[in-house]
């Protein structure tokens, strides 16, 4: 009896453990959307976007938290888990919710409702076959989602509420502006690839790695200091090749802003130990570090400006580089990985698996510093 009593209690169990799984499946696939690649600001999406705008409609929101804290959109009957792409443009402050098969009629009846006190404006207009609905943001947000049967939630929150730590990854130069070009290779293309490394390598850790371009694209130094001010990092990297009329030159320089001193682990500390490791990793010359002082860039600022109201022609006295490194209020360090005037130097740079190790020592920089910071 007992005995039979305990196999039936187990039996229970079992049906129990089951059905609750199959209800947390099905709970979980219900949540299982596609979520496209983040796109940065200046890039082709941006132009394209600003060309859609002409064509959108405004989309009705209506402020109803008793529905819910979080944003409700309704979506159309026929509409899959996998017909829907977020996209979040963080340096625009721009979300996009894109949905295969839609049309903006749905919408033009619809309203969106919930808790929409950080939408600015909000719009939507037809892309190919998608719909897609472009909320313009207050500010900058990541985005939680759960997707019902009819309805997609989206809440906006602080980065910093989701993140323990946030880096902030900036590849110099961009679009138009090669930076540096010597025999084919371009400071920008370089810059671009190895920051690329660096963020596949934290993909899905406990770090959150934001970049400043993901692609090609031309993007103001004003843009990315008020972005990285914006978010308020833990740590910013900006990934660069050096250049000098002195051809036997070659190694690896660190710079950085010695007149912002942070405490604990600040720019110097940053600098040392990212010029360790890189040059560590990629079997490089440390050439040290070099301190930019604010006052003396400042002045370079200040004389080219006044060169410049004058009408006279100006050679540029302060550099991308110097600009970020004066402008952030946060740790950060620009990598001089190497002199692209150097010939042999410069053999080595264009390949890429000499790139990856420079990126490898950017992330045993960043291994040791969450090593180093950990509370
Ligand atoms: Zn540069």
């Amino acid at each position: 009896m007992q005995e039979r009593l305990m196999r039936y209690t187990a039996l229970i169990t079992t049906v129990l453990a089951l059905v609750s799984m199959a209800v947390m499946l099905r709970f979980a696939s219900a949540k299982t959307i596609v979520i496209a690649e983040e796109v940065t600001a200046g890039s082709g999406a941006e132009q394209e976007y600003a060309e859609k705008k002409q064509e959108s409609i405004p989309l009705h929101l209506v402020e109803n938290k008793a529905v819910s804290p979080s944003v409700c959109i309704p979506l159309p009957e026929d509409v899959r888990p996998d017909d829907i792409v977020i996209e979040n443009h963080y340096i625009e402050h721009r979300i996009n919710v894109i949905i295969a098969g839609a049309e903006t009629s749905y919408y033009k009846e619809k309203e969106i409702n919930g808790g929409i006190g950080s939408i600015r404006a909000a719009a939507c207009y037809k892309e190919s076959d998608s719909v897609v609905l472009a909320f313009q943001m207050d500010g900058l947000y990541e985005h939680k989602y759960l997707l019902e049967e009819h309805a997609l939630f989206l809440e906006f929150v602080n980065p910093h509420e989701m993140y323990d730590r946030i880096i902030v990854l900036d590849a110099g130069h961009g679009g138009a502006d090669n930076g540096r070009k010597e025999h084919g290779l371009k400071e920008k293309d370089a810059s671009l690839f190895i920051v690329e490394q660096v963020r596949n390598t934290f993909e899905d850790s406990g770090v959150r790695i934001y970049c400043t371009r993901q692609e090609d694209a031309s993007i103001s130094a004003e843009k990315r200091i008020a972005f990285i001010n914006e978010l308020r990092p833990d740590l910013v990297i900006s990934v660069h090749l050096n250049a000098s009329e002195e051809q036997s030159l070659y190694g690896t320089e660190v710079w950085y802003n010695e007149q912002y001193v942070i405490p604990v682990f600040g720019n110097v500390e940053l600098a040392d130990l990212l010029e360790r490791c890189v040059v560590r990793a990629a079997d490089g010359r440390a050439n040290g570090l070099v301190a930019c002082g604010s006052r003396m860039l400042q002045g370079s600022k200040e004389a080219t400006e006044q060169k410049q109201k004058q009408g006279k022609e100006t050679d540029v006295l302060y550099t991308e580089e110097e600009e970020l490194l004066m402008g952030v209020r946060a740790p950060a360090a620009v990598l001089e990985a190497g002199y692209l005037t150097n010939p042999r130097e410069r053999q080595l740079l264009e390949q890429e698996a000499y790139q990856k190790m420079i990126a490898e020592g950017i992330c045993d920089a960043i291994r040791q510093w969450e090593e180093q910071t950990e509370e």
